[in-house]
């Protein structure tokens, strides 16, 4: 289908972007384009005014912030692919760069943007698990102010992952890397699209006596959003990361997420031609067995290093 008329602007400057946004009705943010320009063909969105962020150079890569202490900060327009293969994010913060690689095909990965995600609410979004084990933070800007916002808040916050109108994602910080700590994506794809079916992301952090003394666990496609499985980080904290305690841990991935009304509503409305709702939350305990192990072994492979 032919999308109805609208304009195009490309700003060089955020400032610029930013008035654009502010001064004009019916405006939407362009980053690649692959789901706008799908939602504009369809008719489900249909902008008077394109605003391009491609032009604006402070807004791609990936380098440390201004943080002494080594926050890795990544640009709103870096693609998925340059998320993926950056060194600094392969070596520390393993579960992003496992999940921007587990993105679509290479057409999408080389082209689709990583704030893209972020800003656009979707059920099966892989990178939302990664950014909450990894406790990373939300940069944002609109005509009124300037937002750091952490990510349990940022997608907590519903349909539009809480940006107001006008308000444009900047970069993604991630805290400084700690010794003993590693993480993992495991993810169970849609074999046409690649879509997530379920994903999981970990993070471990293991004290010098080889104890867990952080856990991080959550989960994307099994939920409306991606949440944390609380339950499963209790029961590991504190303890040996042996099989056993893995595999006790994993067993309450599914009451992590259905102990609200709310949730097992949701879970209820997941099932489809392609998975019933009782699949993805059988697959959401195997995953999280896996990706806790995966994320546990190279704690202890990195220690050798
Ligand atoms: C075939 C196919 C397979 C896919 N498989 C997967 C998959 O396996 N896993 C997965 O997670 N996703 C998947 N996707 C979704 C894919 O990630 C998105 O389509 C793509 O990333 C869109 O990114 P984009 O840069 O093209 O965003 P755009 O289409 O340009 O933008 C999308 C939306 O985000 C808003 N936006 C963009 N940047 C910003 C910003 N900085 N601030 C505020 N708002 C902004 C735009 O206004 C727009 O509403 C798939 C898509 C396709 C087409």
């Amino acid at each position: 289908m032919i999308p109805v008329e609208f304009d195009y602007a490309a700003p060089e400057t955020l400032e610029a972007a930013v008035n654009l946004l502010k001064e004009n009705e019916g405006t939407e943010i362009l980053a690649g384009g692959h789901s706008l320009l799908r939602e504009m063909k369809l008719g489900r969105v249909s902008p008077l005014l394109l605003v391009d962020l491609g032009k604006i150079q402070g807004l791609q890569g990936i380098g440390l912030n201004r943080d002494p202490n080594g926050v890795v900060q990544i640009g709103v327009m870096t693609t998925y692919a340059q998320t993926a293969n950056a060194l600094k994010v392969k070596e520390n913060y393993r579960a992003l760069a496992e999940a921007a690689l587990s993105i679509g095909d290479a057409q999408i990965r080389n082209w689709g943007r990583i704030g893209d995600i972020f800003a656009y609410h979707d059920l099966a979004c892989d990178l939302p698990a990664a950014a909450l084990v990894l406790e990373a933070t939300f940069n944002t800007i609109s005509p009124s102010s300037h937002r750091a916002i952490p990510a349990e808040e940022f997608i907590n916050a519903s349909f539009n992952m809480g940006l107001e109108p006008g308000e444009i994602v900047t970069s993604i910080d991630l805290p400084p890397y700690v010794t003993g700590t590693n993480s993992a994506y495991e993810k169970f794809q849609h074999p046409a699209s690649g879509y997530t079916i379920c994903g999981i992301a970990t993070s471990i952090r293991r004290s010098s006596s080889g104890i867990v003394s952080k856990c991080r666990v959550a989960v994307t496609g099994a939920h409306a959003r991606a949440i944390r499985l609380r339950q499963v980080e209790a029961a590991l904290e504190g303890k040996a990361p042996t099989t056993k305690n893995i595999a006790a841990a994993a067993n309450l991935a599914t009451e992590s997420v259905s102990i609200s009304q709310e949730a097992s509503k949701e879970l209820n409305s997941l099932s489809n031609n392609y998975v019933s709702a009782e699949y993805r939350t059988h697959l959401m305990g195997v995953l999280t067995a896996r990706s806790l192990t995966r994320a546990t072994e190279r704690v202890e492979i990195r220690s050798y290093i």
